[in-house]
Formats: structure tokens, sequence, C-alpha cells
């Protein structure tokens, strides 16, 4: 019978265990020195190694002779342990037993000395599963166990697990698995199995295993279902994903507004029969790359992708901005979520799509921001016929500090002046704030109808204009309108971080 690799290739002692050294070293050391704890929490998400801890842990703690805090895996206790036929190691999951009576069997059973072993352990999977009288009762076993009794409970879901359970468990902190531990590991079976595994192919399984060993081992016996010679192409196929042709194809469209492009993509994609919902979520992981490349360039190890697809990546990035890559990602979480229950997936992923194009996710942005960054340098008597390009000066908001920003001591001044101008606009600026750093200016306005009318051209320019008269001097101005005034630097702290997320300032020429 065959057996799926991840049973077969289960972790039979903590050395084998990937990516969570400082678990295995302290469980090790715990067990060497006989300082192990009665009730253990492992959490963290699926397929990271919880329950392979726990088991492996529950053979040590037993073995007849351990080595270095490790099982032997030849005495007799190991080796029914690992044949499932060892009754004081009991395995309990909390999703099809969670009633306060299987909690209350449990501790009945939990009175009696272990049959063969030392410990008697009890190992709950999914514990959060439990109903509260269950827990309640668990709580009290936890409280006064036998001190022959050894609990492990694991979880996904740490935040469903009541405070006075935690309270009483060592807790430990599973990580997702690296991507690069799992390739290697897929690498290392796939060998042993006699299968070729190309190296992208292995890359791409651990991307979309997504930190998981088990799920990654459950596509590589899909991919192996398939062929034995597991190349990209054959993951693609196996694992019902759309070629990352298509993907790349998708987003290139999008970003040179080609609907009929990206319409054609989802056709060829849904014709054969592709998951759109996951073609959903890896469009959206590539997005989160796009805006990952923008905003942190240097931070290379953040992007999950294959090494050819980094420079497809980078040539989108370049042609776009941080805020649109936010725009566009708005909307395309948006799209995720409606196909999880939309009738017709496939016009969700046009409508979106044909959204993405047309740049109205951007539109729709701009309209619910709060904040209008807006230039309005070098305005003094501009060319009434001809007016040149106006170039902002280049300010680099990252490298500016919130602490620098002072209040604008002529700012009474300038709304003074202004108001015999432009009475309606700077109505709307009553009780607002001006902060200067440099020949930046940030102003905190309190009426968000303000930024309306500032995003009117004349507007801007009339206010740059009379910045300039009262103070002798040109900003670059941006304005804002918050809840609240304060004329604190913390305030200028939050302008400033929204400041620092506007990489396009609205062109007022
Ligand atoms: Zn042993």
């Amino acid at each position: 019978m065959y057996r799926a690799l991840y049973r077969k290739w289960r972790p039979k002692s903590f050395d084998d265990v990937i990516s969570q050294p400082h678990i295995t070293t302290t469980l090790k050391n715990q067990i060497k020195n006989e300082k192990t704890a009665h009730a253990y929490l492992f959490t963290g998400s699926r397929g990271t190694g919880k329950t392979t801890c726990a088991r492996i842990f529950a053979k040590a703690v037993n073995c007849l002779s351990p080595k270095d805090g490790e099982p032997c895996l030849e005495c007799e206790i190991c080796r029914d342990a690992e044949n499932g036929a060892l009754s004081d190691i009991i395995e309990m999951d909390a999703a099809s037993n969670n009633g306060v009576d299987d909690i209350r069997d449990l501790r009945e059973n939990a009175l009696y000395t272990p049959e063969r072993c030392k410990y008697k352990i009890y190992i709950i999977d999914e514990v959060h599963m439990l109903s509260n009288q269950a827990f309640n009762a668990l709580l009290k076993t936890l409280e006064e166990p036998p001190e022959f009794v050894k609990f492990i409970l694991a979880t996904t879901e740490i935040a469903k697990v009541p405070a006075t359970i935690l309270s009483r468990c060592q807790r430990y902190d599973f990580n997702r698995i690296r991507t690069e531990d799992i390739r290697d590991r897929l690498l290392y079976i796939s060998q042993s199995e006699g299968v070729s595994l190309d190296e992208d192919a292995a890359q791409m399984i651990a991307s979309i295993a997504d930190g998981g060993m088990r799920d990654a081992l459950s596509i590589l016996d899909q991919c192996i279902a398939f062929s034995e010679n597991i190349t990209k192409d054959v993951v693609f196929d196996a694992a019902g994903i759309a070629g990352r042709d298509y993907l790349f194809d998708v987003l290139e469209a999008v970003y040179e507004k080609d609907i009929k492009r990206a319409l054609n993509a989802v056709e060829e994609i849904h014709s054969k029969s592709k998951d759109l919902q996951r073609f959903c979520a890896e469009l959206l992981e590539q997005m989160r790359n796009l805006m990952l490349i923008k905003a942190a360039p240097s931070e290379k190890e953040l992007v999950k992708c294959l090494p050819d697809e980094r420079e497809r990546l980078a040539a989108i990035s370049s042609k776009t901005s941080l805020e649109e890559i936010i725009a566009k990602l708005d909307v395309l979480k948006g799209c995720f979520e409606k196909l999880s229950y939309s009738p017709s997936k496939r016009i969700e992923l046009e409508t979106t799509l044909i959204k993405l194009c047309s740049g109205q996710a951007r539109i729709i942005r701009q309209e619910v921001s709060e904040e209008t960054p807006v230039n309005i340098n070098n305005v003094k008597n501009p060319p009434k016929k001809e007016p040149p390009p106006q170039r902002e000066e280049q300010v680099d908001f990252s490298k500016l500090r919130a602490e620098d920003f002072k209040p604008l001591k002529e700012w009474a001044d300038v709304l003074e002046e202004f108001s015999k101008t432009s009475p309606a606009v700077s109505g709307t600026l009553q009780n607002s704030q001006a902060y200067v750093n440099g020949n930046v200016m940030l102003i905190n306005a309190q009426n968000e109808f303000f930024l309306k009318l500032f995003k009117i051209k004349d507007n801007a320019l009339a206010l740059g204009e009379v910045v300039k008269t009262v103070t002798g001097k040109s900003y670059v101005i941006r304005a804002r309108a918050p809840q609240a005034a304060q004329e604190t630097p913390k305030e200028a702290g939050k302008l400033l971080e929204r400041a620092k997320g506007s990489e396009i300032p609205v062109e007022t020429n």
C-alpha cells in the first residue's frame, strides 16, 4: 500500500525536525536533565511540526536508553510508540472530542498509573476547539496532575485558548518553516525516493506550501502521481494552479492598462479549469512582491518569487508608484474575499481586472483619501499662456524627522491674508496648523472640505502665493484633515508618516 510521503518521512527524532531549533534544543535539554514540565502548549500554523515534536517528546521521556535527550528509536518503547501500539501515549483530537464528557473521561483515565511507560502522555491536538466546560474540566487536571502524567496541547489558534490554560503550560511557538528549508527537504526526499525533482519545481512547491511541511509533501505526492520527472509545469498541473506566465501576463497587462490581454489570460486559465481563487491569491502574492520591491528595495529576502521573475517584477515596479500598487492591492484583496462565496468567480475576477486596468482603483482611493499632497512650489507669477511644466523640488520624505518640524509662526498671518483673496477656502482652514522643516510645509486642517478645495489647482496656487508673500519662502506643501489638530510634535509626526507614504504629488499644472 502506498504510504503518504508526509507519514513516511515524518521526523522520528528532534534532530530531524526542521526550522525549530529553539524548541527542539530546549526540549532535549529538559529531557537530558530530567527537568521536563507537566504541561506544554505548542502553537504555530499547520504543518510546522507540533504533533511531530509532541510524539518525539513522548518517546524520548519514556525511552529505555535515551541519548542526549533523543529517543534511541530501537528499544521496545520507541518501537511500539512508533507503531502507535503504546497505550500510555494517548492522542486526542479536540476537533472531534470537544465536549466536557470527553475531558472527564480523560481525567478519570489519567488517574491510573501507566502500563509500561514512566509517563503517560496526553497529546491534545487543536485544543482551541474544546468547549468552555471542557476547558474548565481540563484546567482542574492541569492544576493538580498525577506526577506520572504529562500533557502536550497543540493549537493553530492560540488566541482561542483561555488565559487560565496558558498560565498552566510551558508555551512553545513554532515558526513557519522557511521556504529554503522546505525546498531542501523536498529535494532530499525526492532523491531518496528515486524521483527526479527540478530545483525550480521544489522551490515552487515550497512557496505554495507557505511554511507547512505537510502541505509541501502532499503536493509532492500529487506531483509524483502525475510524473516521475517533476518540473515546474508538472507542479502547476498537479497542484491545479495557473502557470506563472499567466500570472505575469495579467500583472503586466494591469499596469499597461491592457484590458484585452488581461481578459484573454483569464479566459485561458478558466478554460483549463484552473482554480480562479488560487490564481487571485497568487496575483496578490505578486502584488505584495511589487509593493516590497518599491517600498524596501534593499530587503531582497522579503520578496518571494523565482529568480527570473524578480526582473519582471522590477520592470513593472519601475513603471508605477507605491500608492498605485497599494490601491490595486486593496481592490484585489476585496476580490479575493468575494471569490470564496461568489457563484460566478469568473465574472468577479474579470470585473476586478477591468477596474485595475482602467485605473479605477486609483480614483476610488483618492476619493476616500484624507490626505492630498499638493505641489505649489515656484508659483509666483506663473505665465498665463504657456505654463512651463512645474516640477516639484526633490524632497526625500524618508529623511525628514518629525521632531524637526516646527509650527509656522506666521500661519495666522497667512490665514488672515489668504481670507482677503479666498474667503471660502480660508474658512475651511479654521483652527488649522502648519508645520515647517526646510522647504517642506505640512498643513493639518480641521475641515475635510479644505482638501477638496485644495485639490483645485487655482486654490492651491493662491495659497502658495500667500505663503510666499507672508514668509518670503516657497514651500512644498502637504495637507491633511485629521480628526483633531493639535499643536504638538506628535501631530507633525503623524502628518509626516502620511507624507512619506505618498510618492506621487498631485500635479498642480
Ligand atoms: Zn528508545
